[in-house]
């Protein structure tokens, strides 16, 4: 499909309520062309829907540029304001929590995601029956080997973990339905790794991706630099720890506890029987060896019975499950929705 034919697809059902959510993050310059954009892009849209943008503690005039905007706009247009810079990943958890609609679109507040691309996500999404549609970015404006490399890796891994399809995970504009999106909370970086989590409460059958135009910044400058590549990648760590050893942790820690234990154990044995023929053992370095095996296996073990205790309460929140089963009915009507 190419990009030019998904501009302004039809998005005439089934009927819905729209929640778009958008971190900022020191774009002053961008709040009056992104909310005018917005705005444009959904001008006939039918259902109704409301803009949440979340200023991440801006110390640039974000703030008051938005509260500018809502004055104009209407209540439609809801601006949220962290107290400090709390960082994007958080910045869109509080705009989702925030989120009143059955479907929620998240894009950047730089105009990098084009809001013209947000009615063709939602119309596949709701018209395929999806819990998730993201957008590929075709032409990624970013820098190569600062940005574009390691999301190819990243993606890769994911890929691998997974066994998800997905070619661009790290394009923040993607559409969700609500209630499956509110079941998994988001931290440190991970608002790129959102269809791995999504994995773990419903099915990668339920999840799809369709090309979406990318822009330069013409405003503002990019926040992220080598020490957030960084944190992005300790943070695929994470993914990759939490899929692989979610199901069983004790198991993990639980083998390895006992492999290392046990060679203590024989170390320790070996040593015990030249003491009894009558060996000096005392200034050994082995010894030293099969003690520290010894208490290197007992500490996987304890580590291996917490974080059994841990996923345990992890699954006993309820509202994770390894299946999909049905979507909750759209919640009551309210005031402050902007409808054509
Ligand atoms: N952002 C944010 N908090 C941060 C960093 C970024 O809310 O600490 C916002 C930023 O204002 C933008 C989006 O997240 O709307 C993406 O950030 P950026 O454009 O810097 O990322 P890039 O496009 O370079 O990946
Ligand atoms: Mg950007």
């Amino acid at each position: 499909m190419s990009v030019e034919s998904m501009d302004h697809a039809p998005t005439s059902f089934p009927s819905h309520r729209l929640s778009i959510v958008v971190p900022m993050y020191n774009e002053v310059d961008n709040v009056e062309p992104f909310v005018t954009a917005v705005h444009e892009a959904l001008d006939s849209y039918p259902h109704p829907w409301e803009l949440i943008i979340v200023n991440d503690g801006s110390r640039d005039g974000t703030q008051q540029a938005l509260d500018k905007q809502a004055q104009l706009r209407g209540p439609h247009v809801r601006p949220i304001h962290l107290w400090r810079n709390f960082r994007q990943t958080a910045a869109m958890q509080a705009g989702i929590d925030a989120a009143r609609g059955d479907v929620i679109v998240t894009l950047d507040g730089d105009l990098q995601n084009d809001p013209k691309d947000i009615p063709s996500l939602v119309d596949k999404l709701l018209k395929d029956d999806l819990d998730l549609v993201a957008g590929w970015r075709q032409n990624r404006q970013d820098a190569f080997i600062l940005r574009k490399i390691p999301s190819r890796i990243a993606n890769r891994l994911i890929r691998r973990i997974t066994g998800l399809e997905f070619q661009d995970l790290g394009c923040s504009l993607k559409a969700y339905r609500a209630d499956v999106l509110k079941r998994v909370r988001l931290y440190g970086e991970m608002h790129r790794f959102i269809p791995a989590w999504m994995a773990t409460v419903t099915s990668p059958a339920r999840m799809s991706e369709v090309p979406v135009s990318h822009h330069a910044r013409t405003a503002g400058e990019s926040k992220y630099g080598i020490s957030r590549t960084l944190r992005v990648v300790l943070d695929l760590l994470a993914v990759n720890f939490f899929l692989r050893f979610a199901g069983r942790p004790g198991h993990f820690f639980g083998g390895m506890g006992l492999g290392v234990g046990l060679v203590g154990t024989l170390i320790l044995s070996y040593l015990g029987v030249l003491k009894l023929l009558g060996e000096s053992i005392g200034g050994r370095p082995l010894l030293w060896l099969g003690f520290f095996c010894v208490l290197g296996g007992l500490q996987f073990l304890t580590t291996g019975v917490l974080a059994e205790l841990l996923i345990r309460i992890y699954y006993d929140r309820g509202d994770v499950a390894p299946y999909h089963t049905s979507h909750t009915a759209p919640t009551s009507d309210a005031d402050s929705w902007h409808r054509r």
